[in-house]
């Protein structure tokens, strides 16, 4: 039987809309009616298939400014932020258009014949998609799936479904036949749990925790099912003391307050070298008051609130174990917000140090020398991202290669462009999203041997 949630705006704790949830029933007939769309898709001229992905984005770019404005008011992202975001979407899909006339094999020397390698789409695709980036993270899985010829069932999170749903219609109002995109609103346990059971969905796509993406490793293994999985993450921010303080202290708030702090990629753990760190701290200190925490309906707005009551709970839960060194301000009112909040730890095996808090709280320590912020980089679980700051090219690029995460930047906090790989080592993930390679992950890599 269908359910209905109801959507809340985080910032104001009101209702925005009310959507109707997929049983076991719907998620089956869309998984099926994928399939049936598949072997037209997959048969389509790949020019043709590339034609409608770049209408699927005109039409996306036409948008952009509506898919702002819902994701907003659904997950209180900043308008900055939302923009971002569907543009995001757009240019994925103008990317991976690219993707149909260059899916080339290739053709290896064998004696007594021609040995040539395919690559062929998998099928139908399940994606399943968290609440905290829910435009890219729906794009960088459907439009490499949909370029490669596998037609695509997508669940947004419970929270956050208002986008996908959206960007389900514009892609139908692009072209797309019917049924090669599907958007499916539903619960984790029910849709997504049956994208793992289905025996016509080839490959889950994930992207959320760590426990949830472990679990679905366990359950596609029983049909030996592709999957790949973008998990958590508490990644360092590494500054050294030659580095240039006053730049690292002023961009340190932002690798990790952005979208409050609810990001894989957030630098939750700044070491700075002993030297250097006092400096730092005194000058984190007003860069972090500087955050405008603000409605994200405010055009200025910089971070905007946490994206449910239970996640507010569960990030005070953190704060409420330790002494906060330094905090900015948040705007009050009903909507669930904490304020940018900096800690000072000397233990790594405190648990704030240890865990993802998926919340504006970032943790602050000193270390000795390179040796010593590898070895406290790499004690943790996790690996996606990472930042160093140092004038020294020849320590960035060390401590680069040291570090043990998937997406680093040196002098920077980028570890997102759609032409680049992304994703984790260790339990931050399984496989690699975005970049050159991604259709090939959505494909089987066939090989054909013709006797002479
Ligand atoms: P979550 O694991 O609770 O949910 C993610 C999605 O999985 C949702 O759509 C949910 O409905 C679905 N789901 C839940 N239980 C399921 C089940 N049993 N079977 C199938 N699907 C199920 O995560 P979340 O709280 O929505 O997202 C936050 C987490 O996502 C954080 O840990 C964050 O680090 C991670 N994340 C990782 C990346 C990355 O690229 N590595 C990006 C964004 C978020």
């Amino acid at each position: 039987m269908t359910e209905v949630f109801t959507v809340i705006n985080p910032a104001t704790a009101r209702a925005v809309a009310e959507v109707p949830e997929a049983g076991l029933a719907e998620a089956d007939a869309a998984i099926e009616a994928a399939a049936a769309a598949f072997p037209a898709w997959k048969a389509m001229p790949p020019g043709e298939r590339a034609a409608l992905l770049r209408r699927f984005a005109a039409v996306v770019d036409a948008h952009v400014d509506e898919l702002a404005e819902l994701e907003v008011r659904n997950a209180g992202h900043t308008w900055g932020n939302a923009r971002w975001e569907a543009g995001n979407v757009r240019d994925c899909l103008n990317y991976y258009a690219g993707a149909p006339e260059r899916l080339f094999g290739r053709q290896i020397p064998v004696a007594g014949g021609l040995d040539v390698t395919f690559y062929e789409p998998l099928g139908v695709v399940g994606i399943i998609v968290p609440w905290n980036f829910p435009m890219p993270i729906a794009g960088w899985g459907f439009a490499p799936a949909l370029a490669a010829g596998n037609t695509v069932v997508l669940k947004p999170a419970e929270l956050t479904p208002l986008t996908a749903i959206r960007l389900g219609e514009l892609a139908i109002d692009a072209g797309l036949p019917e049924h090669v995109l599907t958007v499916i609103p539903g619960k984790g346990s029910v849709v997504g749990e049956r994208f793992v059971t289905h025996p016509l969905v080839r490959k889950v796509c994930f992207t959320g925790s760590t426990e949830v993406g472990k679990r679905i490793m366990r359950g596609c293994a029983d049909q030996v099912k592709r999957v790949t999985l973008e998990l958590g993450g508490k990644s360092a921010n590494i500054v050294f003391a030659d580095a240039d303080i006053a730049a690292a202290a002023a961009s340190a708030p932002y690798a990790v307050f952005d979208n409050a702090g609810q990001d894989c990629c957030a630098r939750s753990r700044i070491l700075v070298e002993r030297s250097a760190y006092d400096e730092f701290v005194s000058r984190l200190e007003p860069a972090v008051a500087g955050v405008k925490v603000l409605d994200p309906s405010d055009e200025s707005s910089e971070m905007g609130p946490l994206i449910s009551a239970q996640q507010k709970a569960s990030v005070t839960a953190y704060l409420d174990e330790v002494e906060v060194a330094f905090a900015g301000s948040t705007p009050g009112g009903d909507g669930f917000w904490v304020p940018p909040s900096v800690v000072t730890v000397e233990d790594p095996a405190a648990r704030i140090w240890r865990e993802e808090v998926f919340g504006p709280v970032v943790a602050v320590m000193p270390f000795d020398d390179e040796a010593h912020a590898i070895e406290l980089a790499n004690d943790t679980e996790y690996g996606l991202s990472g930042s160093i700051f140092t004038n020294d090219l020849g320590r960035g690029m060390r401590v680069a290669r040291g570090v043990e995460a998937g997406n680093l930047s040196v002098n920077s906090h980028s570890s997102v462009r759609y032409w680049t790989p992304f994703g984790g080592y260790k339990q931050s993930g399984l496989g690699r999203e975005l970049g050159p390679d991604a259709p090939q992950s959505f494909s089987e890599l066939k090989n054909v041997f013709f006797a002479h």
